[in-house]
């Protein structure tokens, strides 16, 4: 199975989008090889932003979306063909900035597709502006003086609105971002991932990221709501990576 295409990869040299890639192959070929996913039944779709070029460099089916787009049609391939498993890339930029309400809604209806969030904290693609999830004191082209918002919490925004999976992994942690890919892609409904994607160009928190992370433990409730929202609401040192929340519903697909 050759899951490589022929493009010529231009992100940045070093880019941690390349790891996310190296994980979502890995992810592909081992849940091929464990018979749990067709690949002629995957779908990759992505929005714009630097996560979007993803596509270019995956041999499965693709779908490239208009900015902040890619979480509604990404819902209308999976009620087309409820048999597919549809992956979709989507950034801070993309998703949580320009195509807000699509993500919103998915999730409350428990649309059975992933998103797989490339979270680096600003608009990469067009140079380095704040998005709605920069930290507070973010200097970029759009606040050069440093931004005066406090960053969303997507994972609360989401568990809020009823995503059955969410999660957060970090980029540079290729294993650790497979296994949550796959836990993600054979889940049952909306699954929502938070990947920590570190802009090494307009906005590089490498040095922070690559000591300042934990795990949950294996014994956390990840079927307790409350739990799950005292956790990724939590304010410390450490980011805390792995499945907060998963629990089984009626998905969108099926209600209909
Ligand atoms: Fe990666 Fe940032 Fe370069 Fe975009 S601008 S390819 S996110 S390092």
């Amino acid at each position: 199975m050759e899951l490589s295409t022929k493009a010529k990869i231009t992100w940045c040299p070093g880019c941690p989008n390349a790891t996310i890639l190296v994980a979502y192959r890995n992810a592909i070929t081992e849940l091929v090889n464990e018979g749990k996913l067709n690949v002629e039944n995957l779908v990759s779709a992505a929005g714009i932003g630097c996560h979007g070029k993803i596509t270019d460099y995956l041999n499965t089916n693709t779908f490239e979306a208009l900015h902040g787009r890619v979480v509604s049609s990404a819902t209308g391939i999976k009620m087309a063909n409820p048999n597919l498993n549809v992956v979709t890339f989507t950034g801070d930029g993309d998703s949580l900035s320009e195509g807000f309400t699509h993500l919103l809604h998915a999730a409350e209806r428990n649309v059975g597709i992933s998103v797989f969030l490339h979270n680096n904290e600003t608009f990469a693609l067009t140079t380095g502006q704040a998005t709605f999830l920069s930290p507070k004191g973010f200097k970029g082209p759009s606040t050069p003086a440093g931004s005066v918002d406090e960053p969303m919490n997507p994972l609360h925004i989401m568990l809020a609105m009823g995503a059955t999976f969410v999660a957060r992994t970090y980029a540079l942690n290729i294993p650790g971002t497979k296994n949550i890919m796959k836990a993600a892609m054979q889940h049952k409904g909306f699954a929502f991932v938070e990947i920590i994607q570190p802009c090494i160009t307009y906005f590089d928190t490498r040095e922070h990221y690559n000591s300042s992370t934990e795990w949950l433990p294996e014994d956390f409730p990840r079927t307790d709501l409350s739990a799950a929202i005292n956790k990724v609401r939590e304010i410390k040192e450490k980011t805390t990576l792995g499945i907060f929340y998963q629990v089984q519903k009626p998905t969108f697909e099926e209600k209909i």
